[in-house]
């Protein structure tokens, strides 16, 4: 059977001489595995679709051993992030959360479009990488189904919070007064706290449309980051290699 849906490419290993296998998030398969025959081969016509991070739109042949690729169409090679390497190895962290959240056999466009968004964004370079890291990792930890809840704090209920925390464990908003210091809150502020609401919230196109800088960056990223890691109960080996280079 052939199907042909878009793919974006979140991990290649070399397989045999000429070959790759794939780890490909797809619109409507979800995550799967494909064989690339003889991409690797000189002049192969896959052999710039079945790259890393590559998205390109995918016909694959589902046989008894598994998918393999027949044919591809590039349709965005993020070519901004292939000639930075902070940025190519913040992308590859993406590449590596994508593949830890995302299910086979699922129909998730929603994840992938996240995960293009935000590639794009990166490779665009027209929003700050923190910003669009930050977002992607809670957007990321939404669809997971760990949406915070970030209206108001967890014990008073208002919703105009002084000093603001997250429990990273129970993704909850507490007030400076109602904190219960368990060592696992992200400290917020106004500024952090609207980014946090509004990166939650807003529609898939608009998630990068905030401005943020100095402390309230720098908190809103941390919070981000950490939530998504305890979430996970994990941490990423793109993402050490990413803060050693930066
Ligand atoms: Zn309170």
């Amino acid at each position: 059977m052939y199907i042909t849906t878009t793919g974006l490419v979140l991990r290649e290993t070399l397989y045999k001489e000429s070959s790759k296998l794939l780890t490909v998030l797809t619109a409507d398969l979800g995550k799967v595995s494909v064989l690339a025959k003889g991409a690797r081969r000189r002049g192969s016509k896959t052999a710039a679709s079945t790259q890393l991070l590559a998205c390109s739109e995918m016909t694959l042949f589902e046989g008894k051993n598994g998918f393999t690729l027949t044919e591809s169409r590039c349709i965005e090679l993020f070519e901004g992030l292939r000639t930075d390497l902070a940025l190519l190895s913040l992308g590859s962290y993406f590449a590596e959360v994508l593949e830890t959240v995302s299910q086979e056999d699922s129909h998730d466009p929603e994840l992938l479009s996240l995960g293009l968004n935000s590639l794009y964004a990166l490779s665009e370079g027209k929003r700050p990488g923190k910003l669009v890291k930050a977002a992607f990792e809670m957007r990321c930890a939404c669809l997971s189904g760990f949406l915070p809840a970030a209206e108001c704090c967890a014990v008073c209920g208002r919703p105009d919070i002084r000093e603001p925390r997250l429990d990273l464990n129970e993704g909850l908003l507490y007030c400076g007064g109602c904190r219960k210091g368990t060592g696992t809150e992200a400290e917020l502020c106004d500024a952090s706290l609207m980014a946090l609401r509004h990166v939650i919230g807003a529609e898939p196109k608009k998630i990068f449309s905030f401005t943020l800088t100095g402390a309230g960056e720098a908190r809103f990223s941390k919070a981000c980051e950490e939530y998504l890691l305890t979430q996970l109960d994990r941490g990423f080996r793109t993402l050490d290699f990413y803060k050693s280079i930066i």
